[in-house]
Parts: C-alpha cells; sequence; structure tokens
C-alpha cells in the first residue's frame, strides 16, 4: 500500500482538487491525506487569536470572510445539485461550529478544535467530489487512530493498532486528514505547522507502506531556499540521514520531524510535484549519492546561551549538569561548541529561557543571543573526505559566524550566524559551493 499527501497548494482550488485524480489511480491500493486548502489555516490561526485576545467581532469577521471563500469553492468543485447540498451542509457545519466559540470561554483547548477544521473540511470535500463523480473512497477519521502522547510524540504502535482494522475493506482508496490527531488527554491536537507531512510519515510506518510520496508544489527538495535564492536545483537521492538533517535544519518543504518515521521502518519517500507529476523530484531512502555537497538550509528563531566558567568548564560532571537543566525545563539543544573557557548551546523553544538561564547562572557567567540562525549544509562531509570545508568557510569569509560544528556527523556542517546576515550567507553559500546564484 502507497501513502499519498497533497498538501495545501494541491487541494488549493476546485480545479486543483479535480486534477489530483490524474495522480490518484483508485484501483491502486493508497492512503490519500490531504492538507487543509491553502491560506485556511492560517486564516484559522488568526481566527483563534481573534478570540484568545476576546476580539469576538473580530473573529466572526474572519469566520465570515473565510466561509465566504468556501460557498465560492463548493460551487466550482460541484456540478450537480444534490453534491452541491451536501457540501453546503459541510460548510455551514463548519462554519457554525467557528462562530459558537464566541459565546464561550477560548482556551488552547477551543484552539486546536478551531485549526483542525480545515483538514477536516478539504477531506470530506473530496469525498463527496469523488461520490459525485463515482469513484468510490472510504473517509477514515484522523482522530480516531493519530495520536500523541503527554511530551507530544506521535504512538506509532497505537497508529497500526487503531488503523489497521480500518483498512479491512476491499475498497483501494482511502482518505484522511494530515496534520490532526488527538493528545493524551483525548483532546484534539495536531502535529504543528506543515504536520500533514508528519501524518504521512506516520502512516506509512504504522501500516508498513510501500512508499510514502509528498506531493507539493515544488520538483523535490532543492539544494537551497528556493524562496530566498535563485537558480536552486532539485536534489534527485537524498539518505535519510541527510534529508532529516535538511528537514529538521529547516527545508520548509517537509515537516522537521517527518523522516523519522519513514526512516526506522525504512520506508522510501517521494517529494514530488503536483503541477508536474512526471518530474523525478527527490527519492530520500537508505541510499545516498556521491556529491560532497548537495544542499544548504537555514532554521532562524534561534538562541544561542554561553556558559563562561573557566573554574569549572574542564571539571569531570560538568557538562553533565548543564545538560540536565534543558533536561529539566524539556527544552531540545540543537548545537553545541565546547572551549576551555566557556561552553555554547542553542535552543529554538525559549519557553523556559528565564528558568534555564537562571538555573545556568549557578555554574558561571550566562550571555544570551537571540535571533540567530543556524545554517545547515548536508552532504557527503566524513573524515577521510577533504576541500569541503575550505570551500564553505572561503564562501563565508565576509560573514561573521557565532558557533560552527564538524563532524558531529559525516553529512553536516552546521554554522550559527546573526539572522540579519542569513540572505547573505544563503547566497554566497550557493555561488561558492554551486557556482551560481
Ligand atoms: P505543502 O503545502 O505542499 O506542504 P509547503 O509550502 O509546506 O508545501 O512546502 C513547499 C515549499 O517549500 C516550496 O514551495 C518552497 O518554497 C519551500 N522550500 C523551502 N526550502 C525548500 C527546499 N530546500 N526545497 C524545496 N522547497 C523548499
Ligand atoms: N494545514 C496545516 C498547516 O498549514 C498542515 C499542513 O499543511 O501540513 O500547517
Ligand atoms: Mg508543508
Amino acid at each position: 500500500m502507497k501513502v499519498l499527501k497533497f498538501g495545501g497548494t494541491s487541494v488549493g482550488s476546485p480545479e486543483r482538487m479535480k486534477k489530483l485524480l490524474d495522480i490518484v489511480n483508485p484501483s491502486e491500493r493508497q492512503i490519500v491525506v490531504l492538507s487543509a486548502v491553502s491560506g485556511t489555516t492560517n486564516s484559522l490561526v488568526e481566527i483563534s487569536q481573534a478570540y484568545l485576545a476576546n476580539d469576538k467581532n473580530k473573529a466572526l469577521e474572519l469566520i465570515k470572510a473565510l466561509k465566504d471563500k468556501y460557498e465560492i469553492f463548493i460551487k466550482e468543485l460541484f456540478a450537480k445539485d444534490e453534491f452541491l447540498a451536501k457540501g453546503k451542509d459541510l460548510i455551514d457545519y463548519h462554519f457554525y461550529l467557528l462562530t459558537s466559540f464566541s459565546n464561550d470561554l477560548f482556551t488552547p483547548i477551543e484552539e486546536k478544535v478551531v485549526l483542525a477544521q480545515g483538514e477536516l473540511i478539504s477531506t470530506t470535500l473530496y469525498h463527496i467530489y469523488l461520490q459525485e463523480i463515482g469513484v468510490k473512497s472510504i473517509l477514515l477519521p484522523a482522530l480516531e487512530f493519530m495520536k500523541i502522547d503527554e511530551d507530544n510524540e506521535p504512538i506509532v504502535d497505537y497508529i497500526t493498532e487503531k488503523l489497521t482494522p480500518l483498512l479491512v475493506s476491499d475498497n483501494n482508496l482511502y482518505i484522511t486528514q494530515g496534520y490532526i490527531c488527538r493528545n493524551s488527554f483525548g483532546e484534539i491536537d495536531n502535529l504543528r505547522r506543515g504536520g500533514s507531512d508528519y501524518t504521512a510519515s506516520l502512516i506509512g510506518a504504522g501500516i508498513k507502506a510501500e512508499e510514502v510520496q509528498i506531493w507539493t508544489d515544488i520538483d523535490g527538495m532543492h539544494n537551497n531556499d528556493p524562496r530566498i535564492v535563485k537558480g536552486t536545483t532539485p536534489i534527485s537521492h537524498l539518505s535519510f540521514d541527510e534529508a532529516a538533517e535538511l528537514a529538521y535544519f529547516g527545508a520548509k518543504v517537509l515537516h522537521p520531524q517527518s523522516v523519522f518515521p519513514a526512516q526506522r521502518y525504512k520506508i522510501p519517500v517521494r517529494i514530488l510535484n503536483t503541477m508536474d507529476p512526471k518530474a523525478f523530484g527527490t527519492l530520500i531512502s537508505s541510499e545516498s549519492s556521491a556529491e560532497t555537497i548537495k544542499s544548504i538550509a537555514a532554521k532562524d528563531g534561534i538562541t544561542a546561551i554561553k556558559i563562561q566558567s573557566s573554574r569549572m568548564l574542564l571539571a569531570y560532571g560538568f557538562l553533565r549538569r548543564v545538560f540536565e537543566v534543558f533536561e529539566r525545563y524539556k527544552t531540545p539543544i540543537d548545537m553545541i561548541t565546547t572551549s576551555e573557557v566557556a561552553v555554547s548551546l542553542t535552543i529554538d523553544d525559549t519557553k523556559y529561557l528565564g528558568e534555564i538561564t537562571r538555573d545556568l547562572n549557578d555554574f558561571g557567567m550566562v550571555e544570551v543571543d537571540v535571533n540567530q540562525t543556524i545554517i545547515c549544509i548536508v552532504g557527503n562531509l566524513g573524515a577521510n573526505t577533504h576541500g569541503g570545508a575550505a570551500k564553505i568557510f572561503d564562501a563565508l569569509k565576509d560573514i561573521p559566524l557565532r558557533m560552527i560544528s564538524y563532524g558531529g556527523s559525516n553529512h553536516n556542517v552546521s554554522l550559527l550566524i546573526r539572522s540579519e546576515d542569513k540572505v547573505e550567507t544563503l547566497r554566497s553559500l550557493h555561488q561558492g559551493l554551486f557556482g551560481v546564484n
């Protein structure tokens, strides 16, 4: 069985939704994971923010504007009155739910219910559309099998246990929602922005799928951020480790965590272009290809923390005690570099920054730098290769570097820079490493 995930742009208009059947083959067994129609989740975020700020009028205005878009959407999607009426009922139901929050207390629990509406709408609309044109499909409620634990980690065994019995019908085509799940309290929750990729990979892992396909609006993982750098090109093959590194460090085409479940069960992941289905895209598998440097990505919103302590740094157990502070506040560390007198670490989750710096003050002088960016360069950069690092540093001779991490794995160099230098850094690296700008 294959898992095919279509992102927001791929279901972004009635025309695009109809065109999915150029790619989805109803005679092959497959699970189709859909995102919300593009722009919808952003609107739902704005609606939640208005509710959280107790600005009910603004929330209701935003809901009305979004509903108007869907009224037009369904008129173009459905040809027959009977199915248009079903679409209308669906839209009325979900938008009534959104407006009903104006009568109640609005907490983060309701916020997650609001955010879930986009995927619930897109999948049901597509299911009704398939009914209209006589293609049989089964709509699987993701809230019945996607679950995260108290640390927000998805539970693959739960997915296997709950999803497998739902796949027994002799129907081939299953449709389900990306992004949404239930948490350990049984409440509606989500896998964070861009989470439909993660859903697809988790389902792939849960049912040991033959392949996971991520259909999006670009022909694969590119060798740099195409929104910032001109002349980027798709990378045909990436290993799981390389893809995980790029996704985690900012290549938006894949959700940061989405490679891990597929990697664990060695399920190949393809990134493919809905607008150009014949393009090869990117194949992520256990195998890599030989290029020295393959791709560059950038992750913003990083905070660097330096602990200066000539007295303690080299003392036995010092680093363990530093790490314990981060563990206490469940805050992952992305990069780390050490010297004899100081250690620098980076985090992207600053929820407990105050508590962390307070606790670290016991060990020495603490300095915090905000607005930092990690630049991640991925390729074959093991100890028996040479020249890669020289090229990287040559390309960066005019850029102040705050931290450098090299040798942590064979396929990654990470650099920490000021966010204001990001655009110049990505462009200089592209010029220096791939010879184009
Ligand atoms: P979807 O809605 O299909 O999930 P996304 O917008 O989440 O699509 O991801 C696709 C976008 O990611 C592309 O349009 C592109 O602008 C952006 N992107 C950022 N970095 C990369 C990269 N390295 N390779 C390809 N696309 C990238
Ligand atoms: N709709 C969600 C978002 O916009 C999930 C996704 O598109 O993957 O973040
Ligand atoms: Mg995405």
